[in-house]
């Protein structure tokens, strides 16, 4: 394509010469400030999404209401797999997850703090994509799992272990943990976004992936004992001993070579270092007067 100059004459370098050295500067220019322009849009929009959580008042980056988790959360179960045949054992996860949402509700109740979320407790077959995944998890809004192979491995003469999984899960829900991952997920795209147009190839992009992937699993095992702290907590509202947690945590440690879940397994740090978090927070939380005479 040929027009006609609208440089003024150099009669050091050639007219054409000094137009692409002129053009890959400005080309260079423009990227950073597109770069820099998405990186700031992102941040500020990031800083508006600040909310108070409605349990414990702390300030979060989350971009969605309670009203949309509890229709995401709805919306989504049908495809965490086919639910358990096992009637009696789904009655149970059933029974023992609403008597720990009865416990906290009272508790809370006795703070003024009126819980939102819709809980379910689902007993999920181990077929097709749950086969053997030795898992639990919770969506936002109040739908909690667990799969047949971890329920199997759980003591069924008492219900305490189970109460702790459960617990846990109610856990992430309260402290919106899948709402606040999805927001620091669009932050960290944006981000990646942004370092990929300043890089302007697709290996910079990938490597501002991986930094997002790397915080995301830093952000999950915060969470995971956040998560740790309420199971805690809940169980003892409900009556039962704290230390079934660690009778979970033992299961795990034994399930842990070779077996991956979303959740349990690939994001929670190693059972034996949450066995020392969760004896922590008990001593924290409790006294032993507190846990004298407290169901397994
Ligand atoms: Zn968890």
């Amino acid at each position: 394509m040929s027009q006609p100059y609208s440089q003024p004459y150099s009669p050091y370098r050639s007219a054409p010469q000094q137009r692409r050295r002129q053009s890959l500067f400005s080309g260079i220019k423009l990227r950073l400030l597109l770069a820099a322009g998405i990186a700031v849009f992102t941040l500020v929009s990031y800083a508006m999404k600040r909310q108070a959580n409605p349990i414990t008042g702390e300030a979060q980056q989350v971009d969605m209401s309670v009203n949309e988790e509890i229709m995401l959360g709805l919306q989504s179960a049908p495809q965490m797999g086919q639910p358990s045949r096992n009637f009696a054992a789904s009655q149970r996860v059933d029974r023992v997850g609403h008597e720990l949402v009865a416990a906290l509700e009272r508790q809370l109740g006795a703070q003024g703090i009126e819980q939102p979320y819709r809980f379910e407790f689902h007993l999920l077959d181990n077929t097709g994509q749950n086969r053997d995944s030795v898992n639990a998890f919770a969506l936002p809004g109040g739908q909690v799992f667990i799969t047949e192979a971890l329920y199997r491995r759980l003591p069924t003469d008492i219900d305490g272990p189970l109460a702790g999984v459960l617990g846990h899960e109610i856990g992430h829900v309260l402290e919106r943990h899948s709402a606040e991952r999805m927001t620091s997920g669009s932050l960290m795209q944006g981000l990646a976004r942004a370092a990929g147009v300043a890089g302007g190839t697709r290996g910079s992009q990938q490597a501002a992936g991986m930094v997002a992937g790397l915080v995301h699993k830093s952000y999950g095992r915060k969470q995971e004992l956040e998560s740790d702290g309420w199971g805690v907590k809940i169980m003892v509202y409900a009556g039962y001993h704290p230390e079934a947690l660690l009778t979970v945590m033992d299961v795990l440690e034994a399930a842990s070579p070779g077996s991956s879940g979303p959740e349990f397994m690939s994001t929670h740090p190693r059972p034996a270092n949450r066995s020392d978090y969760i004896r922590q927070i008990i001593g924290e939380y409790f006294t032993d007067g507190d846990l004298i005479g407290l169901r397994d």
